[in-house]
């Protein structure tokens, strides 16, 4: 295999199955290549759709990529499946404009039973995916291999990160001191820039498919109506650039110098890059954002110093933890000293204990918590820094860790634009368990779980201009509900 991998280095691939047979068949891919594409939604800069190219090429063979429409996937709702069908949508539209004689095709139901279907019906050699270390999409994964001919082979690729996971480390790591050094010391090797992306030599017997785009969307948008699409995100691989290095209002062209003094107000949300729910569907690529970063390192080496910390080493340590931690969303995830301080302080007196239903309506005594809680269910968006002040809240208002890290979880997942993300599981597990944090001075509830409170906010922050601010964006939500 390695010769044929030559365009892409070799440990950013996983072979997950080796087609079986004589050595010689199975160096030499007889049938077509298709790009399973799931994580990383985009044309521009995915490793895996270059993989796939590339070994269409060498093979002379044509390559394809199929994409899912699961029917229900972990809650996603209008807000989330729109802004994802939104963006392929515009995927489909440019790789039809791009002449690569790649075709794109949509299917609807179950990955399981799709995939492997279309492999066998366009007698498919090889399957490429990308890689997520969520544990349906690992199931999904064996499954279809299990499921697939033996004369086809699976490549996963680690398109999502800049370090590919598995090279990164190869145990769940404890911390991101732990990490950092592993991932730095390997920058110089993955770092590197992208290959064009060329045309396919052979061209798939018939490119164009018609997809009611218009109508999918609509479907979505109705049955998820219970959380509305949000308008300030627009969706795609060129307004994920435009918010990137825009001319406009491009983070690194124009709000860089603000990240490393403001982004922890959330009174100025504009300081973050506001990259997340490009990150998250996959329409940028983290390696294209940091490559870009430290261009223009001069212009504001702390802020991109520290950019790259939160894009690199924070959202690689999220999967690392996902991808090594099999309770990457439970208590059992936990380090055994928070497991341990967390239930000898389950049964403390609260001061308050709301229902999952009072925290959804932001019905709390506490005006900050609740604006908070307002900007996640109206914008779509919490500011990054109230999002630790809000999990850990609930873990002091509910009967104890288990219920609050699943309350967490649910609300997190049903509003955030970035949900279902590892660095969403990680982000409440750090808040709520203390996963890659340490112990702090024992108090009442938390244990030695770090705490924060209202009164550490007040003086961070303009606390009353933040729930003014949100009154205003929730109002504006509102009112365009009111009028679609
Ligand atoms: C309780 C809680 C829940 C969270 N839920 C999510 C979630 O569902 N999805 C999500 O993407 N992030 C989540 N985060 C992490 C972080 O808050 C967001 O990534 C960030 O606010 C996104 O905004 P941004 O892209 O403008 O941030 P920026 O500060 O501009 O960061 C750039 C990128 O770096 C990465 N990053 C930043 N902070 C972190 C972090 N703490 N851990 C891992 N990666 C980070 C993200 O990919 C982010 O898009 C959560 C954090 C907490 C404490």
């Amino acid at each position: 295999m390695a010769n044929s991998m030559a365009s892409i280095q070799q440990g950013r691939i996983r072979v997950l199955k080796q087609a079986s047979g004589p050595s010689i068949d199975r160096e030499k891919l007889k049938g077509p290549v298709v790009y399973w594409m799931f994580r990383d939604q985009r044309l521009r800069d995915n490793w895996a759709l270059i993989h796939a190219v590339d070994q269409a090429n060498k093979a002379n063979v044509p390559v394809a990529i199929a994409f899912n429409l699961f029917d229900s996937f972990l809650g996603a709702k209008a807000r989330h499946l729109g802004f994802m069908l939104r963006g392929l949508q515009k995927l489909h539209q440019n790789l039809q404009g791009m002449s690569l004689n790649i075709p794109f095709f949509l299917f609807q139901g179950e990955a399981l039973d799709t995939i492997p279907n279309f492999l066998k019906e366009c007698g498919a050699s090889l399957l490429v995916t990308d890689f997520s270390p969520l544990r349906e999409v690992k199931n999904w994964k064996e499954t279809i291999t299990e499921r697939l001919e033996d004369s086809v082979s699976v490549h996963e690729v680690d398109a999502h990160n800049v370090v590919p996971i598995w090279v990164a480390s190869d145990k769940l790591e404890y911390s991101a001191k732990t990490i950092r050094g592993k991932i730095n010391k390997l920058l110089p090797e993955y770092l590197i820039d992208f290959p064009t992306l060329g045309p396919s030599k052979r061209k798939w017997p018939n490119l164009h498919h018609f997809i009611d785009w218009d109508k999918l969307i609509a479907d979505v948008v109705r049955k998820g109506a219970e959380v509305p699409e949000i308008a300030w995100c627009e969706p795609g691989e060129d307004a994920a650039m435009e918010v990137l290095m825009g001319s406009k209002n491009g983070f690194l062209t124009a709000r860089l110098k603000n990240y490393s003094m403001d982004r922890n107000n959330p009174l100025k949300p504009k300081a973050l890059s506001g990259l997340s729910p490009y990150l998250h569907f996959g329409q940028i690529a983290a390696q294209r954002c940091a490559l870009e970063a430290r261009k223009v390192r001069t212009l504001s080496p702390q802020g991109v110093d520290t950019f790259l910390e939160e894009l690199i080493v924070r959202r690689e340590l999220a999967d690392n933890f996902c991808f090594y931690q099999p309770h990457y969303d439970s208590l059992q995830g936990a380090w055994e000293w928070a497991r341990k301080t967390l239930m000898d302080h389950a049964s403390d007196k609260r001061e308050h204990t709301y229902t999952m239903q009072q925290l959804e309506k932001a019905q709390t005594a506490d005006p900050l918590w609740n604006a908070s809680q307002l900007e996640m269910v109206h914008y779509g968006k919490m500011h990054g820094f109230m999002r630790m002040y809000w999990a850990k809240k609930i873990l002091e208002w509910t009967s104890g860790p288990t219920e609050a890290l699943a309350i967490a979880i649910t609300l997190n997942d049903k509003y955030e634009i970035d949900g279902r993300d590892p660095n969403g599981y990680v982000g409440c597990m750090w808040s709520i368990c203390g996963v890659h944090d340490q112990g702090w001075r024992e108090r009442p509830v938390f244990g030695k779980i770090r705490y924060m409170n209202y009164a550490g906010c007040k003086r961070k922050f303009d606390v009353d201009g933040y729930i003014a601010y949100v009154k205003r964006l929730a109002g504006e939500s509102k009112k365009r509900k009111a009028e679609i």
